[in-house]
């Protein structure tokens, strides 16, 4: 059984956690490098990426984490968690940072306001049918991905919405919160295939 671990400093960790239980995960909320360190998987929720960067610094986790990534750590990303991940970000809010480990460049609250939020179905190739119903609330989109990087899910003109690199997975909406489980089984198989 994979332990996982949901990134608890900010924004939607109960949904993620809800998740990743049903499909018989072990889950524990982190705040500490501690707890960090007890776990094979880490996600980084949905919320406000700035908040939850100030506060992994303010807790002591941001270096933890990223020595976490950098040593193969399986995380996965939404919405302010593929925030995060990125290596490079537009549009941070003054002085924000991110841990990085993912090869794009995306660009935040890249369809406007929380008005401007939108739902859609996607086909994702990887996943098969049925498409996924997508939710985006202040979504960052992917601008630019590097070697490696691979696309998983566009938008129908082409603007890149979810990627995967090397034990990194990212996607700009919220499986979580409508009920798709199959982006957090495709992460926890990236977890099984580290463990084993
Ligand atoms: N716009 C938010 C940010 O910059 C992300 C929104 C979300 O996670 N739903 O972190």
């Amino acid at each position: 059984r994979p332990r996982v671990g949901v990134l608890a400093l900010q924004g939607d960790v109960r949904e993620h956690a809800h998740v990743l239980a049903a499909l018989g995960a072990e889950v524990s909320l982190v705040r500490r490098p501690s707890e960090l360190a007890q776990v094979d998987g880490l996600v980084l929720p949905g919320g406000e990426s700035s908040v939850i960067d100030k506060l992994s610094r303010a807790f002591g986790m941001r270096e933890p984490i990223r020595d976490a990534i950098d040593a193969g750590l399986p995380v996965y990303g939404t919405c302010a968690g593929l925030i995060l991940l990125a290596d490079r970000i537009v549009d941070g809010i003054e002085g924000q940072q991110t841990f990085g480990g993912l090869d794009v460049t995306v660009r935040r609250n890249a369809f406007g306001s929380q008005v401007d939020s939108f739902e859609v179905d996607l086909d994702i190739p990887v996943l098969g049918p049925p498409s996924v119903h997508a939710v985006f609330i202040r979504a960052p989109l992917v601008e630019a991905t590097g070697d490696g990087v691979q696309r998983l899910a566009t938008l129908a003109d082409g603007r890149v919405v979810a990627v995967r690199a090397g034990s990194l997975l990212g996607t700009s909406f919220h499986p979580e919160v409508t009920g798709e489980h199959r982006f957090h089984r495709l992460f926890l198989d990236m977890v099984d295939a580290r463990l084993s």
